[in-house]
């Protein structure tokens, strides 16, 4: 429960309308709408830092030779001036309580996804991806990342691309134009065996856990997709939220 939509890890993006898990209608859903909701998402955290903003504070300012026309959160203002005291009250709020109601956000999104069975199509196992090669993702496990030690418990690398992609060609061709320049490397589990599990028992929380984040691409035939259409809009709104904080953080400290 601790991804909130960190990026990288195993497979790749996005969403889904009701009926259509396709892959295309997975990457156009989130194309389609990810500008409006990041709009919907900056003046919903608008709203929220201008119930801080002080009411015509320099009415009684002592700072002499102000020319700050425009009361923006984003104005370069002074030292002692009542409006960087609201840029840093926001910064605390956003980084504080407004950033806990988010991880609560995320913790309901993520226990949705207990109301959805996986149907044990195995394609999960047949085709995983990371950013990181097979020894850098050893070095991160030896280094205590868990998401890592997971992940080469039992993962190994396909020795060409053109294997992962006979694994599951509609999920190859779209992850590698998601990822367009980056470098992504292809996994499979040897576990896996007529199509189901060897070790159930014994699989590891990434397996038991997955898919691991709503905004990352899953196959078609994965039985999740429709948890991802449920909370789509939430996921897509929590996303654009998670970097406007970001992005406040770094203009305003
Ligand atoms: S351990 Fe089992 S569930 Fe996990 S990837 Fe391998 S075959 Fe799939
Ligand atoms: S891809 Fe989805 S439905 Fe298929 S085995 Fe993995 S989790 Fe289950």
């Amino acid at each position: 429960m601790n991804n909130f939509f960190a990026t990288g890890q195993n497979n790749t993006q996005n969403n889904t309308n009701k009926t259509d898990n396709s892959l295309n209608s997975q990457f156009d859903n989130i194309k389609n709408n990810y500008e409006a909701i990041f709009v919907e998402a900056a003046e919903s955290i608008r709203r929220e830092i201008d119930k801080f903003k002080p009411e015509n504070p320099c009415a009684v300012c002592q700072i002499k030779d102000c020319k700050i026309e425009k009361k923006d959160v984003f104005s370069p203002y002074p030292m002692n001036c009542a409006y960087r005291e609201w840029q840093l009250k926001a910064l605390t709020f956003l980084s504080g309580d407004y950033r806990q109601k988010l991880k609560i956000v995320y913790k309901n999104m993520m226990d949705k996804k207990n109301n959805y069975t996986c149907a044990k199509c195995a394609a999960c196992c047949k085709l995983a991806t990371s950013e990181y090669s097979y020894n850098q993702l050893k070095q991160r496990a030896m280094r205590g990342d868990k998401f890592s030690e997971d992940f080469v418990s039992v993962f190994v690398p396909y020795e060409t691309e053109e294997e992962a992609k006979k694994a599951n060609p509609e999920y190859f061709k779209l992850l590698n134009e998601l990822v367009e320049d980056e470098k992504i490397y292809y996994y499979y589990c040897p576990k896996l065996k007529d199509n189901l599990c060897s070790d159930y028992e014994n699989r590891p929380d990434i397996c038991k856990d997955f898919p691991h984040n709503p905004l990352k691409l899953l196959p078609s035939s994965c039985s999740f997709n429709e948890w991802k259409n449920e909370i789509a809009h939430e996921a897509m709104l929590l996303k654009a939220k998670v970097d406007i904080i970001d992005f406040y953080k770094e203009k305003l400290q």
